[in-house]
């Protein structure tokens, strides 16, 4: 094993790198951190781009740190193994999302809330992401991946996927709910897999009409299209919990209007302006303002084990990664159907 270890210390990673913003990625070479003793290198075989991804190389977030290679729905296989990593062998099939790293022991991270902790490490924040031919993270954020799932389709599951699987456990939606999924992009499109799959009632909003079809192949039971205002007041206080996935601001106060009373409005889509409700509403229909982040490691393995069992599967459009800024412009136009996957070929 420390053989192994070795034997890629020496290695420069190759990637594609944003070094300021808005701008094209570029490609770059660069060393990987040190390996740890609880560290592993993966060899990077798929990567999707998440619009979070799109938001940090354009700084919209005020918080991104150039150069950086974008990158946090990772997948390959495990190349080499730290000394102290025991529950991985090399050649496994793992994948990273958006957090690497978090102190273990603060009072969140010991309830099972690391995705919550003061100190958590994202994954292309201040480090070189996915979009490379290799990466060395903490294992302990490295995940398994079930056979039943192409890596392909997979990959978009470690941020996209988690991030709308979470909410519904940690608010509790249970299978009688109805649930307005508000975006079917990347996000969108899963969760509607997934609120199908637990057995909601499910409609997909959009200001995409063209979505219609492949949204209730999805497992929408309803579409509405949000562009029609007449469609969107049709639907006012219907909706048990209303899941925002969407990157821009819209009129947020459209999207509390669709709940009936005790609904949860929550936020997982984090355009960067502040939202604006009429506060009367949420006091006297009893209403929910929330927000969800990614989701805890022990949720990220039963997500994986729930989306196998009920066939989740993104639906990609596969991009060699020498072809990663046509992808960018692609997802920045819209025009995506639903998540890009850069291949490391
Ligand atoms: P995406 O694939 O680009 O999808 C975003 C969707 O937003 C689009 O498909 C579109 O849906 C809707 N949209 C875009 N422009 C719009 C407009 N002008 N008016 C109305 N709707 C519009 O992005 P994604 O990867 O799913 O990510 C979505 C958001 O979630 C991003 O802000 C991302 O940063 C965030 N995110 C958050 C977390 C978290 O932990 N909370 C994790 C991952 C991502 P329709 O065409 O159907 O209307
Ligand atoms: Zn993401």
């Amino acid at each position: 094993m420390t053989d192994i270890v070795s034997s890629q210390t020496d290695m420069k990673f190759s990637g594609f790198s944003c070094t300021s913003k808005g701008r094209a990625l570029e490609t770059a070479e660069y060393d990987p951190k040190t390996l740890k003793d609880l560290d592993v290198e993966i060899a990077i075989s798929h990567c999707g781009i998440c619009h979070s991804d799109i938001h940090l190389i354009d700084n919209d977030w005020g918080n991104s740190v150039y150069p950086f290679i974008p990158g946090h729905e990772i997948i390959g296989q495990v190349r080499a193994l730290g000394r102290s990593v025991k529950h991985l062998n090399i050649g496994d099939r793992v994948g990273v999302g958006w957090q690497c790293g978090v102190c273990f022991i603060c009072d969140l991270c010991t309830s099972g809330y690391e995705n919550l902790c003061p100190d958590s490490q994202p994954t292309c924040v201040g480090r070189n992401g996915g979009y490379a031919n290799g990466i060395r993270v903490d294992s302990r954020f490295a995940f398994p991946i079930p056979s039943a799932l192409s890596s392909e389709n997979a990959a978009p599951l470690l941020c996209g996927g988690i991030t709308v699987y979470s909410p519904f456990r940690e608010y509790d939606i249970k299978p009688k709910d109805k649930v307005a999924i508000v975006g079917v992009g990347g996000l969108g499109h899963l969760a509607v897999q997934f609120a199908n799959a637990m057995g909601c009632e499910v409609t997909a909003i959009s200001h995409s009409a063209d979505k219609e079809d492949e949204a209730k192949s999805l497992g929408a039971h309803r579409f509405i299209n949000s562009s029609n205002a007449f469609l969107m007041s049709q639907a006012n206080d219907s909706f048990d919990f209303v899941l925002s996935t969407v990157s821009v601001d819209v009129d947020w106060q459209k999207c509390l209007d669709l709940l009936s009373p005790n609904g949860t409005l929550c936020f997982v889509g984090a355009s960067p302006t502040q939202i604006s409700v009429r506060l009367m509403d949420v006091i006297m229909g009893q209403k929910r303002v929330a927000g969800s982040g990614i989701g805890s490691p022990h949720r990220i393995k039963e997500m994986f084990s729930f989306a196998a069992r009920h066939d989740i599967q993104s639906m990609t459009e596969l991009y060699p990664i020498g072809q990663v800024n046509e992808a960018l412009d692609r997802i920045r136009e819209g025009k995506v159907r639903y998540r890009a996957v850069l291949e490391m070929r």
